[in-house]
């Protein structure tokens, strides 16, 4: 995974999400990562969001993928989730302790890809509660 910005973000997600397995990792979850600036994959995304919240019902059913929230699915109104989110700057914030300067925000980085196999069904509640936090 030579694309990711830092070795430890590698790592960080290398563990996170296959355990430490590299082949796992890059048989599995290669495809929900795409660097490209954020704006311009959200742009892409808005193209097939309508499309890939069918497909995502079709196959999943009407309910939400995430269940963070106490109020899970009592709000019945759904959307696309970004399992690994387009952008955010927790890594930076946590691994690297980049601290935000007055009146500023810690730069975010661009990791989410809208891969079928990072999209989520998420109710409105689990959706406002995850934002651009990267809950695996
Ligand atoms: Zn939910």
């Amino acid at each position: 995974m030579n694309n990711f910005q830092y070795k430890a973000d590698y790592k960080f997600f290398l563990n996170k999400l296959a355990k430490g397995n590299i082949l796992l990792f890059k048989k599995k979850y290669l495809k929900i990562f795409d660097f490209r600036d954020p704006s311009l994959k959200r742009k892409e995304f808005n193209k097939i969001r309508n499309k890939v919240f069918k497909e995502l019902i079709l196959k999943h059913g009407k309910k939400c993928q995430l269940n963070i929230h106490p109020d899970c699915d009592k709000v019945k109104i759904y959307d696309v989730d970004h399992y690994i989110p387009l952008s955010t700057n927790k890594l930076n914030k946590e691994l690297r302790k980049i601290v935000a300067e007055k009146g500023k925000k810690v730069p975010s980085q661009s990791f989410g890809s809208n891969d079928i196999s990072n999209l989520r069904i998420a109710c409105k509640k689990c959706n406002s509660f995850k934002k651009h936090k990267v809950i695996i």
